[in-house]
């Protein structure tokens, strides 16, 4: 039987990679090994998976009784719903651990850095397992689009590192173009605000409270009409009417380095103030650039106070 590498749901660049980077690691090692996705690939994906000739991994929603190899993600928010029906056999992630518990030993490589295929290739170092250059090319393509372009605050040495070498396996020279060309296809506006909403939309448990919270990343806020954005604030309300104490939308200006907050929830004030905003037309916060870094730990912890 076959493991499948599962990402997370609404699947972003890096997940979608580290399933099939990770799979071709461990089929390296012996371990036979599939990529699975959780949903169809988002418009930067295809032009990553297009540029390097990949197939997006099969749409998988159940897994008991499966061998599953969790990446980008360990919690059961962002996990299928029968997830502790199968057998979890290890995770590889770079966010803050999750909720996910096992009956049995399971191989976990979490570290803080800025992609999950900085951490594929560490492992792939660890077991001498040679990455060819598509799946190399890939992958630095996921740490420009986590790092955004080395930007990021979660970026470190090491994500760095594994991009020069994994140019070098692609045959990559500049990077800079080719993080822009992967940003201009992600900057697509051309969906419904529902769809732009769920693009990289997560569901959190915050002192028991579920909070979604989407990032749009473009080249430049000035694409995002004002009718778009009084189109994006409503549907925003309709999501967090689905069950949700609050629905936050983050549009990030990589350019400008910021992003503007978006917000429909049953108590505003404390979104607003725990990310050291305020209630505004445009609700501008200068620097602010990983949804995992610098907007869900404030909220955590205003949410536990
Ligand atoms: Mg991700
Ligand atoms: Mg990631
Ligand atoms: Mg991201």
């Amino acid at each position: 039987m076959s493991a499948l590498v599962l990402g997370h749901k609404n699947p972003d660049t890096d997940s979608i990679v580290t399933a099939i980077s990770y799979a071709h690691v461990l089929n390296g090692r012996g371990i036979a090994a599939t990529a699975a996705a959780q949903g169809e690939v988002a418009p930067e994906t295809e032009f990553v998976l297009n540029k390097f000739n990949l197939q997006a991994p099969a749409v998988v929603s159940e897994v008991a009784d499966k061998e599953v190899y969790l990446v980008d993600f360990s919690d059961l928010a962002q996990a299928p719903a029968d997830l502790l029906k199968a057998k979890i056999q290890g995770i590889v992630d770079h966010h803050k651990l999750g909720d996910v518990t096992t009956d049995t030993p399971l191989e976990c490589w979490i570290q803080p850095v800025g992609c999950s295929n900085t951490i594929v290739k560490m492992v792939a170092d660890y077991y001498n397992v040679a990455i060819p250059a598509p799946i190399a090319g890939a992958m630095l393509c996921a740490i420009l689009s986590d790092t955004v372009l080395f930007k990021s605050p979660t970026c470190t040495e090491l994500d760095k590192k594994a991009a020069n070498e994994l140019a070098a396996i692609a045959g990559v020279s500049d990077l800079e173009a080719l993080g822009m060309d992967m940003f201009k296809a992600k900057s697509n506006l051309n969906a419904s605000p529902r769809d732009l909403i769920f693009r990289d939309f997560k569901d959190f448990d915050m002192g028991g409270k579920k909070i979604g919270i989407g990032q749009l990343e473009l080249i430049s806020l000035s694409m995002v009409s004002a009718e778009l954005k009084a189109q994006l604030q409503s549907e925003l309300a309709a999501v967090k009417a689905e069950g949700r104490h609050s629905a936050v939308l983050v549009l990030t200006d990589i350019m400008k380095e910021g992003s503007e907050l978006l917000v429909a929830s049953d108590d505003e004030d404390i979104i607003i103030s725990a990310l050291g905003t305020k209630k505004a037309d445009v609700m501008w916060m200068p620097g602010v650039m990983s949804r995992k870094k610098q907007v869900v730990p404030p909220l955590q912890a205003a949410f536990k106070a």
